[in-house]
């Protein structure tokens, strides 16, 4: 029977890339799909040329009583106003999510397929209803280093993200966009100007981020050219939230019972799509370089291991080199001199696909099935 799938949050940065995603792969075909909007009901979604599909209430019960799965990319606050009401209507349907809200429920399971396979699958067949994407950093550092997890190789791991503008969202990827216009306007004249010194060109633009017009309202301040060591709110262990995440979700998606100490910074930068993340490994035995390079390459069918050299690392483990590919970049990867058994390894993967909208595509299609 042809199930009634419910869309909300398609618009968003990681509902339009789970959408596009599904018409690549035709998966609309064998689905009643249902739009949803909370700004913009009674417009017609401009997804599928051809076919009108009006935009409905996302607040309307009724109408999301009636599907079989309810996929969510609207975030927190959407979650938290209706999913429990829904429940409480006795609704009995699939809720998948992209959001963190229901993450660490107990009843809930977090979406990683390559990783997490058969708790999926044994959590489908004892009842599990709920069905949510990791953190972006999380899925990307669990697809990264599978291998060395699942060979419980890892004693302890200590990370440093680099995590794009659009890994807050829409508006902010486009704040960052104007931030960058703002300041290249700043001091465009004066770039071929040689009589002006390049310490009066950087002071100008370290300047006019504090002057009034600057579009800093999502960020707080400026992202161009600049970095930011904070994400999320703060918590009572000092870390951030985004930092707090990493333990908390990679050992419950490895369903691990004695958890992997995992901890590190979490850093906003510039790039626009696609999150980096350095990470220094301490592993339970000595391998050689060798040995843990194949460990990675062999966990999944997206690891690409790039050489550690100059020319690679650049060409293949940059974020705009895996952008909109599912490709889980690899490289940088030795052992370091500071101790036995520790290893240095940078990857790059693309958050939005692997890190959200590609596991929440996949636990569909499975459902489906
Ligand atoms: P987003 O781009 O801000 O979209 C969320 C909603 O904002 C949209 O569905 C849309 O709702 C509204 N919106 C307002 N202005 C918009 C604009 N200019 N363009 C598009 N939509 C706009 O949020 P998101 O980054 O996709 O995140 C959705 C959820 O996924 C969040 O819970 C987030 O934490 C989680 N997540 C995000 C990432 C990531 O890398 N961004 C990764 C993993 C998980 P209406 O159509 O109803 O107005």
């Amino acid at each position: 029977m042809i199930k009634k799938v419910g869309f909300i949050g398609w618009r968003g940065i990681v509902g339009s890339v789970l959408m596009r995603r599904m018409i690549e792969e035709n998966n609309f075909e064998n689905i009643d799909a249902t739009f949803f909007s909370t700004s913009q009901i009674g417009s017609i979604c401009p997804l599928f040329l051809g076919k009108n599909y009006i935009l409905n209430d996302a607040y309307d019960f009724s109408l999301l009583k009636n599907m079989d799965i309810i996929v969510s990319c609207q975030g927190s606050e959407y979650t938290d106003i209706v999913y429990n009401k829904l429940r409480s209507l006795r609704w009995n349907g699939y809720w998948i999510d992209a959001s963190s809200s229901l993450r660490m429920n107990n009843d809930s399971i977090i979406v990683l397929d390559p990783v997490n396979i058969q708790l999926i699958k044994k959590g489908i067949y004892n009842g599990i209803k709920t069905f949510v994407g990791g953190n972006c950093t999380v899925s990307l550092m669990l697809m990264a280093l599978g291998g060395l997890f699942q060979n419980n190789l890892i004693e302890s791991l200590i990370f440093s993200t680099y995590q794009a503008a659009s890994g807050a969202g829409s508006k902010h990827i486009i704040e960052l966009i104007r931030q960058m216009g703002y300041l290249y306007n700043i001091v465009s004249s004066d770039l071929n100007n040689i009589s002006i010194s390049i310490l009066d060109i950087e002071k100008k633009i370290s300047n006019s981020i504090l002057e009034l017009n600057f579009p800093k309202k999502q960020f707080g301040t400026s992202l161009a050219g600049n970095v930011l060591p904070w994400i999320d709110v703060f918590t009572e262990s000092q870390q951030t939230k985004e930092e707090w995440k990493v333990q908390e979700e990679a050992n419950k998606i490895l369903n691990q019972k004695n958890n992997i100490c995992i901890d590190g910074t979490c850093v906003r930068v510039g790039a626009l799509r696609c999150h980096s993340q350095s990470f220094f490994i301490k592993l339970r035995k000595n391998l050689s370089c060798d040995n843990l390079t194949e460990i990675i390459q062999n966990h999944n069918d997206w690891i690409r291991v790039i050489p550690n050299d100059y020319k690679s690392t650049i060409k293949y483990l940059t974020p705009i080199s895996v952008s909109g590919t599912l490709n889980i970049s690899v490289g940088r990867i030795r052992k370091l001199n500071v101790g036995s058994n520790i290893f240095s390894v940078f990857t790059v993967g693309d958050q939005l696909l692997w890190g959200a909208a590609e596991p929440l595509r996949r636990i569909l299609m499975l459902l489906l099935s």
